[in-house]
């Protein structure tokens, strides 16, 4: 496993260290055209779906939707090598020990590749388990275009992944996906692996503040309309309040301008960004609220004030059954596990909406991601590929639902 995460990092690889994938270009389709080879070899049948998604599927002995796991190989620009790879490398691993073995589970098993998960090239990220899971219509996202012009349906064309099959011949009995963390907490709290029980949620505002611009030597402290220091004490107020009342989990002021942009000017125009994060979907509307509440407080001081929200995704949690299930099976093989919640998008999130779903992080070292930097111990990744192993076999060989095990 660690050999092939080696050699799919190596395409679009830079003399820098880093790799290079963006979905549908001729480097992602080496990467798909590598994965297509090791799913034949591992004796899975390969499938390609009209958003390009791919599934290698061993069939088991009872007929039914398949126990799927899955991530995706596409990057953003000078990536690390684990990111989304080391999720689908261990499924391809499942499968080459059942043939290995001569093993075949009750249910049939499939291990997936999602097209543009970074979004990287093409908007919006996630793109082909958001088709599966019907948040965007095929037609729309076929016809989705990248900032250099290219369109999604004529590069799967091109690189000879526009597949006829549909996708939704593909929602699966249950949804398991092995990632990095991409963040310091497993780390920092010395824990071997990460049950992930929800997916945050989000919300961006944008924020504009007017007062008056004039002189910065003539004009007396009080009598300015001042919208940069009334910015600047609004963004402090909300991403301070996170900070000490984790209201929201995380908040982020990530852009700020000021105009009309001088040394000895006051401000008369501010606007800023910001970036609201938490799991709990009503602290994330606590999280605005005080937003609210001090646009209207600074309204009744004179200032002029509007607010945009341009993304918002509430937060998904996962199957309680399978994060017990993980827990129980990491427990057997004396991992440290913590439960936790993932700040970043995945596939996961997606099928979440089909089918019985969970995610199982590994370590990642200083939590350096989308980054050449991106590492994770050998001895980490094989942890959690047993993790998935174990569980991907209780799930194939149980003929009940995932809320209860009657293994065959
Ligand atoms: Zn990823």
């Amino acid at each position: 496993m660690l050999a092939r995460l080696h050699e799919l990092g190596e395409i679009g690889a830079d003399a820098r260290g880093g790799r290079t994938r963006l979905a549908l270009t001729s480097e992602d389709k080496q990467g798909r055209d590598l994965i297509v080879a090791w799913l034949r070899e591992a004796g899975a049948e390969v499938h390609v779906d009209q958003i390009g998604n791919i599934y290698g599927v061993v069939q088991g002995e009872a007929a039914g939707p398949p126990v799927m796991v899955g991530s995706h190989i596409d990057t953003v620009t000078r990536a690390g090598a684990y990111d989304g790879c080391y999720g689908v490398v261990a499924g391809i691993e499942i499968l080459l020990a059942l043939a290995t073995c001569g093993m075949r589970f009750h249910r049939s098993f499939a291990v997936a590749v999602f097209t543009n998960e970074e979004g990287a090239r093409f908007g919006p990220d996630l793109l082909g388990s958001r088709v599966l899971a019907r948040a965007i219509s095929l037609q729309d996202a076929l016809s989705a275009r990248a900032r250099d012009g290219a369109q999604v349906s004529d590069e799967l064309e091109r690189i000879g992944y526009a597949g006829l099959a549909s996708p939704w011949n593909f929602v699966p009995h249950a949804f398991l996906e092995l990632h990095i963390e991409q963040g310091p907490i497993l780390e920092r709290q010395g824990g071997n692996v990460g049950v992930v029980e929800a997916v945050q949620g989000h919300a961006w505002w944008r924020v504009a503040i007017e007062g008056t611009a004039n002189h910065a030597g003539t004009t007396p402290m009080d009598m300015r309309s001042d919208a940069g220091f009334a910015a600047m004490t609004l963004a402090t107020r909300l991403v301070r309040h996170s900070a000490t009342e984790r209201v929201p989990a995380v908040a982020t002021v990530g852009t700020f301008d000021l105009e009309p942009g001088a040394v000895n000017v006051v401000p008369g125009r501010a606007v800023f960004t910001l970036d609201l994060r938490d799991q709990r979907d009503h602290v994330l509307h606590a999280a605005e609220e005080l937003l609210f509440e001090s646009l209207r407080a600074l309204e009744s001081d004179g200032f002029r004030v509007s607010s945009e929200c341009f993304s918002r995704h509430a937060s998904v949690s996962f199957d309680p059954h399978l994060c017990r299930l993980l827990e129980t099976e990491a427990d057997a093989l004396d991992l440290r596990v913590l439960r936790m919640s993932s700040g970043a998008s995945h596939d996961a999130q997606m099928m979440a909406s089909l089918c019985p779903t969970a995610m199982v992080f590994v370590p990642s070292h200083r939590g350096i991601s989308h980054n050449p930097a991106e590492h994770t111990e050998p001895e980490a990744l094989a942890s959690g590929a047993a993790l998935l192993f174990r569980a991907v076999q209780r799930l194939a060989n149980s003929t009940g639902g995932v809320d209860g095990f009657s293994g065959v």
